[in-house]
């Protein structure tokens, strides 16, 4: 399958956030009342209104401490687990464009078992709202990739950590910084290559960098 992929560069992020609230201006979602919970991840966690979200992690001790950053949201995976949970309840409710490959939640979300579907996914990805029960995530900014622009979050970074375009040139761009990387950071890998042309039903529209 043809279509568009993110390519993460973890060792470009910076944590600035930028890719954060660029999707919430994009998407014009309200801010989150939130509190100090002793770490710059805020708020702490996705939610139905935070589709993007710059998590923080704290490794190691003394020389080995590391303060790994990464920018979460859907992998918009080849073959969606959220959508197959989705189908064999209603069919619709969950979509994924045959162009872009862009893994859509529709309004009729409301009327499926969030359990279900979020039990589905991988990476603990879709939300619910409280009031309507539709669920939502990242839907790629399928709005401004029809349009020739490039999402909101990836636009916005300033330091190549965001990436996307056409799969193939996303997976060349991802393999030629790893050759790059390796040889400074031996332990660098690129994650969820194979899964992508085997076709699993393991994300691949996104690669995370390990360090
Ligand atoms: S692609 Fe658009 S909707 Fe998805 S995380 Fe980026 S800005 Fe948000
Ligand atoms: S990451 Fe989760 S929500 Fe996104 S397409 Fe994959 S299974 Fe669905």
């Amino acid at each position: 399958m043809s279509g568009k992929s993110f390519f993460i560069d973890l060792s470009r992020c910076t944590a600035c956030r930028g890719c954060q609230i660029a999707c919430k201006q994009w998407k014009q979602l309200p801010a989150e009342q939130t509190r100090n919970t002793g770490s710059h991840q805020n708020p702490p966690d996705l939610s139905f209104v935070t589709l993007k979200l710059v998590r923080f992690k704290e490794v190691g001790t003394g020389d080995d401490f590391k303060w790994l950053f990464m920018p979460d949201q859907c992998r918009h995976c080849v073959d969606p687990p959220c959508k197959d949970a989705a189908d064999s309840v209603l069919k619709g409710a969950i979509l994924q464009d045959q162009d872009t490959g862009a893994v859509i939640f529709t309004e009729k979300t409301r009327d499926l078992p969030f359990d279900k579907v979020h039990g589905a996914c991988p990476y603990d990805i879709p939300r619910q709202d409280p009031k309507t029960k539709a669920m939502s995530k990242c839907n790629m900014c399928i709005d401004r990739v029809q349009a020739g622009l490039l999402p909101a979050c990836v636009k916005t970074c300033p330091t190549g950590a965001m990436n996307f375009g056409e799969r193939d040139e996303m997976l060349s761009m991802g393999k030629a910084r790893l050759e790059a990387l390796k040889k400074t950071r031996p332990k660098a890998v690129l994650v969820d290559v194979k899964s992508a042309f085997a076709g699993f039903h393991f994300p691949h529209g996104i690669t995370y960098w390990s360090l």
